[in-house]
């Protein structure tokens, strides 16, 4: 199969591009940007949930090798981790960049030349890491990193609390849509990020990053376009695998890329947390395994 083109590219030749950076940017003076919809003047510097105002704060970028196999490839994906967050889990492993702030500001051309720069270390693609807050700036950036030459794919690396009418702005930009799909009861969500609505949000979110990408294509063993869902199994079943895995297969494809991970720990406040004090269990994994396989999905990691 042969490699297609970055979707972005034909966005920056058609101007429709140069369109999106504009009415997102527009967007950040009443800012409603995620499901937070603060309505802050991120122009004039006024902060909302996600504390990131007119420039977009960066914590590291790198070549990672710890991502999926199809998005590191031999030379790594292109990470770019932003700081700060629009959902804040108490139990967030990066707990330093996405509560405390660690990181530095940066302009979009800047930003540009990070993108430029991780290509040119032989990245197979750029990986927004939290990127729901920051569209504006990395549309901005993206359209002086393609005059500079970029060519690879876009990873759009969320935690799954995106407003659906947002991720359209991304239709025909974005190459892979990455995002988690964390809880699916509210109460979870409100007790652990003060977000009731997450599941309605990734909910929807998904389903529309699915309509744009479809299911996850890999050509010569990298991942070109699509979707790839993550999910993190929680202790007590705190996550509702089985739902999210019966949402997945059911509504969006059994063909879904989906990732069940292992590795949650108590960071950040979790440690106090009752019932998210402690890792899951061996038993705890297997049955979240086996719901997404008793689900009908296909494509585990
Ligand atoms: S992007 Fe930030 S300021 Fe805008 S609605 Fe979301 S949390 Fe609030």
């Amino acid at each position: 199969m042969t490699v297609p083109q970055s979707s972005y590219i034909e966005a920056f030749v058609s101007g429709m591009l140069h369109q999106r950076a504009e009415e997102a940017t527009a967007r950040m003076e009443d800012c409603d940007l995620c499901p937070r919809k603060c309505h802050a003047n991120r122009v004039n510097e006024d902060l909302g949930t996600c504390k990131t105002g007119w420039l977009a704060k960066v914590a590291s970028y790198s070549p990672h090798f710890g991502e999926e196999q199809p998005l590191v490839g031999t030379h790594g994906s292109g990470t770019i981790f932003f700081t700060n967050c629009n959902l804040g889990c108490n139990f967030c492993q990066n707990f330093d960049i996405s509560h405390e702030g660690y990181g530095v500001e940066i302009t979009n051309s800047h930003l540009a030349r990070i993108m430029i720069n991780l290509q040119y270390l032989g990245c197979h693609n750029i990986n927004f890491v939290t990127p729901s807050y920051v569209i504006p700036q990395i549309l901005s950036a993206l359209i002086i990193a393609v005059k500079n030459g970029l060519s690879i794919p876009l990873v759009y690396n969320t935690s799954g609390y995106d407003d659906p009418a947002t991720i359209k702005l991304l239709d025909g930009i974005v190459d892979i849509f990455m995002p988690d799909f964390k809880f699916w009861d509210p109460e979870i969500a409100r007790q652990v990020c003060n977000a009731y609505d997450y599941p309605e949000y990734a909910r929807q979110s998904i389903k529309e990053m699915h309509r744009q990408v479809g299911d996850l294509v890999i050509v010569n063993g990298k991942a070109v376009r699509g979707l790839l869902i993550r999910h993190l199994v929680l202790p007590d079943n705190l996550a509702g695998t089985r739902e999210i895995m019966k949402f997945i297969a059911d509504e969006v494809s059994a063909s879904t890329y989906v990732n069940v991970m292992d590795q949650y720990r108590p960071c950040g406040e979790a440690i106090d947390t009752d019932n998210l004090n402690r890792g899951i269990t061996r038993k705890e994994f297997y049955n979240a395994l086996k719901a997404a396989s008793s689900a009908g999905l296909n494509r585990m990691n």
